[in-house]
C-alpha cells in the first residue's frame, strides 16, 4: 500500500489483499470525499471506467460522508442499513450480511471511509474489537493522500520522469511559498544542493544507462526519510535540491552528512551486476530569523549561498558537506 504511486494501484492492493489476508470478507470498497470528482477522474485515466478498481471507489460529498460518521469518528460494525449497502457496496450481487466501515482521518479531517462487507452475518459483529481496523484505516488515509499528491504532481508536469521526484519547476514554486512562510514565522529554512561527484566519468566509463540508474538510486536514497513538509527535487542533470522548513543549519548539517554517507556506503548497480561507488557533495545554507532580505531576493539568496557552499565542497575534495557559515568563516 505504502509503495502505491497512484490511486488505482492503491485500490487494487486494498481490494485484492484484504480479502486475501482475511477470510470471510467478500467485498472491499473505499469512499472518499470527492465533491468535484477529481479523484474519480484520476482513477478513470488509468483504465476503463467499468474496471473493478473504479467500481470499488465511491466519490462522496461532505454531507454524505458526515452523515455516515457523526463525531467522534469511530468504526461502524454490524448489519448496516439498506441505504449504506446501496451507497457503499453497489457492486455486490447480494446484500451484505454484515459490514465494517472505518473512517479515514487525515490531519484531523474526515476524508473518507474504508468499507468491508461479508456474507456472514456474524463476521463483523457490533462488539468486535476495532484496533486493527483503526490501524489499517490510519495507514490507508496516509496512502490515499500520498497516491493522490503523486498523481497530481505528474499531471501538473511537476515531476521528473527519470527519478520520479519533483522537478525544478515544482521546487521553484515551493521555494517561493516557503520563503513567504519564513517571512511570517521566521522559522529557519534550510536549503541543500546535492551534486554527484565526477558523474561525467561514471557516464564515460559505464555508459549513460548505468548513469541513469545511479541517478534514480541517488534520488531514492535522498528521499528516504523526508518529512511531509520537506521538498526533494531534481534541479537538473546530476544535481538535486532539498528544502527543509523548520530546520536549522546545524541540524541541516547532520541530515546532509547522513545523506552523504548513505550514498557513499551504497552499492550502485554497475556493469554485469558488479557494484560501482558513487559519492555526492553537498552545499547548505539556512535562512534564519532576522531582518528579511527583499522577498524576491531571499529565495535566490538562499539558493546562491547553498551553491557557493557546494562549490567549496567540490574544491576541498568532494564527498563532503559544506555549510554557508564555513564559507564565511
Ligand atoms: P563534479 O564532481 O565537479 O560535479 O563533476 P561532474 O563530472 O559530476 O560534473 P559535470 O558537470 O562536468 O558533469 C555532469 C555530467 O552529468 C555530465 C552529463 O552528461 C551528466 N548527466 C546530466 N544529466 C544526466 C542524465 O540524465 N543521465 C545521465 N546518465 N547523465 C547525465
Ligand atoms: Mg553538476
Ligand atoms: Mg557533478
Amino acid at each position: 500500500m505504502v509503495a502505491s504511486q497512484s490511486l488505482r494501484e492503491l485500490i487494487s492492493v486494498l481490494i485484492t489483499d484484504i480479502p486475501g489476508a482475511f477470510p470471510g470478507i467478500d467485498c472491499v470498497t473505499i469512499a472518499c470525499l470527492d465533491p468535484e470528482y477529481e479523484l474519480a477522474r484520476l482513477l478513470e485515466q488509468g483504465g476503463q471506467p467499468q474496471d473493478f478498481e473504479t467500481s470499488a471507489f465511491i466519490p462522496l460529498t461532505r454531507e454524505a460522508l458526515d452523515a455516515l460518521f457523526p463525531v467522534p469518528w469511530t468504526p461502524r460494525l454490524g448489519r448496516g442499513d439498506e441505504r449504506m449497502r446501496a451507497l457503499l457496496f453497489p457492486g455486490l450481487p447480494r446484500p451484505a450480511a454484515s459490514m465494517a466501515l472505518a473512517p479515514l482521518v487525515l490531519r484531523e479531517k474526515l476524508i473518507g471511509c474504508l468499507n468491508q462487507a461479508s456474507m456472514d452475518p456474524l463476521h463483523f459483529a457490533t462488539d468486535t474489537a476495532t484496533d486493527l481496523l483503526e490501524h489499517l484505516a490510519a495507514i490507508t488515509a496516509l496512502c490515499v493522500d500520498n497516491a493522490v499528491s503523486h498523481e497530481r504532481l505528474k499531471l501538473d508536469g511537476l515531476t521528473d520522469p527519470l527519478t520520479a521526484v519533483a522537478n525544478r519547476r515544482f521546487f521553484e514554486r515551493r521555494m517561493a511559498e516557503e520563503v513567504e512562510r519564513w517571512e511570517r514565522h521566521q522559522e529557519p529554512l534550510t536549503c541543500m544542493l546535492v551534486d554527484v561527484d565526477h558523474f561525467k566519468h561514471i557516464n564515460d566509463r559505464y555508459g549513460h544507462q548505468i548513469g541513469d540508474n545511479a541517478l534514480k538510486r541517488v534520488a531514492e536514497l535522498l528521499g528516504q526519510d523526508l518529512r511531509g513538509s520537506d521538498v526533494l527535487a531534481r534541479y537538473g542533470g546530476e544535481e538535486f535540491v532539498l528544502l527543509l522548513p523548520g530546520t536549522t543549519e546545524q541540524h541541516g548539517f547532520m541530515i546532509a552528512d547522513r545523506l552523504r554517507s548513505r550514498v557513499a556506503a551504497g552499492a550502485f548497480p554497475g556493469p554485469e551486476r558488479s557494484p560501482i561507488h558513487i559519492t555526492v557533495s553537498i552545499g547548505l545554507a539556512c535562512l534564519t530569523a532576522g531582518p528579511a532580505p527583499e522577498r524576491a531576493a531571499s529565495g535566490e539568496w538562499l539558493f546562491r549561498e547553498a551553491d557557493t557552499a557546494l562549490y567549496a565542497a567540490k574544491r576541498t575534495g568532494r564527498n563532503r558537506v559544506v555549510t554557508r557559515s564555513e564559507t564565511h568563516a
